[in-house]
């Protein structure tokens, strides 16, 4: 089957996060892209699949629930995609409930940070739908006019250790790989290569995931083939995605980056198994 026709991408984030199209828009986007099916992955929430579940219902198109963690191992933020599970679970929802509050609370804080530096930035210049995340605060500078553009913003205001930059109390990865295998969803290592610590690297693939995202964003076959090769010695599950962001990362494409057919299929009864479930 030629990997052309049947392209799925497993990781993109909506308006529900700090993406910048709507849920109903991605769908659209996915069906103009030629991608056979996706997987909406947003920092820590699931609520674009309120209103993507009956739009791709409503289209035909193959829509399989996901989700991107933020989680903490040795001090380093790590990202964990989980796929498959059932929307409905209560205890996922209990565990989105609290990275909810935690974003808020850090979200005030910086912007707090923000206007100590004498900048007068306001909730109102910063709307949110879902949950809010740096992004937000990073769009916001550029509409005041005070940076240029998101890059800059994190540069000089919002990146890890600069002066508005708040750390994030997210959960542990056990605590996070705990809770997916509770709920049966299907644990997958995010962008391996944006993993800078060594040590932390080497404890992910000793720990119980499912599967690792090999291939990511614009990155080319080459920068794949470790990644690839890793995870097909642990006979995990090899995904790939674009993390496409619409106009917050405007270099990256949805579909930039894919999944093969046979991966998405597996994800796609696992999904359908969970939803008989509850
Ligand atoms: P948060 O989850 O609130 O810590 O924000 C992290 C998100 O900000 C990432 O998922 C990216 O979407 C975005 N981000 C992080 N660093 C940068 C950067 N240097 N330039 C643009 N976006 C970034
Ligand atoms: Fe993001
Ligand atoms: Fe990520
Ligand atoms: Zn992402």
């Amino acid at each position: 089957m030629s990997d052309e026709l049947f392209r799925y991408d497993l990781h993109c984030h909506t308006t529900a996060s700090d993406g910048t199209a709507s849920p109903e828009e991605i769908i659209d986007l996915a069906l103009q892209s030629g991608l056979k099916g996706l997987s909406i992955t947003d920092h820590d929430t699931i609520l674009a699949y309120e209103k993507a579940v009956p739009y791709a219902e409503q289209k035909g198109f193959p829509l399989i629930s996901g989700i991107e963690f933020s989680s903490i191992h040795l001090k380093e933020s790590v990202h964990i995609l989980a796929y498959g599970f059932n929307l409905q679970e209560a205890s996922l929802n209990q565990f989105i409930d609290l990275h909810k509050k935690r974003r808020e609370e850090r979200f005030f804080a910086m912007l707090k940070k923000l206007n100590e530096k004498g900048i007068p930035l306001t909730l109102e210049d910063v709307p949110f739908q879902g949950i809010p995340g740096r992004p937000h605060l990073a769009q916001g500078l550029v509409n005041k006019g005070v940076v240029k553009t998101i890059k800059e913003a994190f540069d000089r205001f919002l990146g890890d250790q600069r002066d508005c930059y708040v750390e994030s109390l997210a959960p542990s990865v056990q605590e996070t790989l705990d809770l997916i295998k509770k709920i049966n969803g299907v644990a997958i290592i995010a962008h391996p290569q944006l993993i800078r610590n060594n040590q932390v690297l080497l404890d992910l693939l000793n720990m119980d995931f499912d599967g690792i995202e090999a291939r990511y964003a614009n990155f080319n076959p080459s920068q794949s083939l470790r990644w690839l090769k890793i995870g097909k010695r642990k006979n995990w599950l090899l995904t790939g995605g674009s993390d496409f962001h619409g106009a917050n990362k405007p270099s990256i494409q949805l579909g930039a980056s894919f999944t093969e057919h046979n991966v998405f299929e597996i994800l796609r009864m696992r999904y359908d198994a969970n939803k008989k479930m509850l």
